[in-house]
């Protein structure tokens, strides 16, 4: 028998689809890959990834080998690539699978080219650090490979990507000078056969203009609904939709407290509705005495820390039979976007995305509403 008490997570599907139609728009020519990585950001990969490919996706980017070798097998005629990069002494299950990795170090090209030349040529990618000082070649080692054709020979280069630190900033300085950077080291590589494709931009990138199109774009977040640039109205079609259950409700008086540590204090007497979805649920605790709820279309605050199964909100201002036990409420939803909920808890909308457990309901969406 199905729980009635637990919290439901929709999953629109359709809109995920009508959001990569979107950015396919935006990026043309250029090619439009997606970012699955972390479980398709914590919606289902297994779920996601045949939808994406359904809409015309046929470059995957994850970052582990592992959710590599997880989803492979959904993509037959795609591309996965592998962002983290090779492990050491895993070219050989990396080939094995048919995963693209991401090489980020010399150490990194020097096993492919080396597996290359021992068994067959297989395709990988460079990426290139021009700012963000998180994975890629340094500045050093794109010198040395520059200097030293040696170093990539027999070894076919699929793409050579590069990501931004401030995409969603537009006014951002460093924007166009990683841009002006990866050109300038990409014009000076020799590449033999194929040339690469050059990809720099994911979600936020798009919408700096084609300049930072180049060849293949690769978001992830803005597929899934969250706001690609922070200043600007967001374009994307909301996924996500959480609603908690009303588990109870109680009177309460003035004077009184609710919930660990006693932090909300009710200045008149009022109501409360506890809700089942708490931080195990991804709600993030932050959201104490903070953030919001919606029942019935009208914004009812949270009172009190959100605890790890529960949280609990204030409806002395909702007629009674507006609100009763076991009604949904929505704590993602039409009036709430997930991006308006992450600022309330000092945090943006991927963390809350990756965040969401496991223990609600799932209902996927498949059909463009
Ligand atoms: C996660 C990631 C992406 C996708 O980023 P979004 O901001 O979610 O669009 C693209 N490229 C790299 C290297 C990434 O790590």
């Amino acid at each position: 028998m199905p729980d009635e008490s637990s919290a439901v997570l929709t999953i629109d599907l359709g809109a995920i689809a009508a959001n990569y139609r979107l950015l396919q728009q935006m990026a043309e020519p250029a090619l439009c890959g997606a970012a699955v990585k972390a479980d398709a950001y914590g919606l289902g990969a297994a779920m996601v990834v045949p939808m994406l490919h359904r809409a015309g996706c046929r470059h995957f980017f994850v970052a582990t080998m592992e959710e590599g070798l997880a989803i492979k097998p959904l993509l037959p005629t795609a591309t996965v690539y592998v962002m983290n990069g090779l492990p050491p002494g895993a070219a050989r299950e990396m080939a094995g699978a048919d995963l693209v990795p991401v090489l980020n170090t010399l150490p990194q090209i020097e096993e492919w080219r080396k597996y290359c030349a021992d068994r067959q040529p297989r395709p990988a990618v460079l990426q290139i650090d021009t700012g963000l000082a998180r994975l890629g070649l340094s500045h050093g080692e794109m010198l040395r490979l520059i200097g030293d054709p040696r170093l990539l020979q027999g070894l076919p280069v699929a793409m050579v990507m590069t990501h931004l630190a401030c995409a969603d900033d537009p006014e951002h300085p460093l924007n166009r000078r990683q841009l002006a950077l990866f050109c300038e080291l990409c014009q000076a590589l020799r590449f033999g056969g194929t040339p690469p494709l050059f990809s720099i931009a994911a979600s936020s990138g798009i919408f700096l203009g084609s300049d930072f199109h180049q060849d293949l774009v690769r978001p992830g977040a803005a597929l899934y609904g969250v706001a690609p640039t922070a200043s600007a109205a967001n374009p994307m079609r909301a996924v996500v939709r959480l609603q908690g259950k009303i588990l109870q409700i109680r009177d309460v008086d003035l004077g009184m407290t609710v919930g660990y540590g006693a932090t909300h204090k009710f200045q008149r007497p009022s109501r409360v509705a506890t809700i089942g979805a708490g931080y195990a649920d991804g709600i993030p605790r932050a959201l104490g005495n903070k953030g919001a709820v919606y029942i019935d279309g009208k914004r009812s605050p949270l009172v009190g820390r959100v605890s790890m199964d529960l949280i609990t909100v204030d409806i002395g201002h909702l007629p009674p039979q507006a609100c009763q036990v076991g009604q949904a409420v929505d704590i993602i939803g039409p009036q709430q976007p997930i991006d308006d909920l992450a600022r309330d808890a000092g945090t943006i909308g991927y963390e809350v995305l990756t965040s969401l457990g496991s223990r609600y309901k799932r209902r996927y969406l498949a059909n463009p509403a």
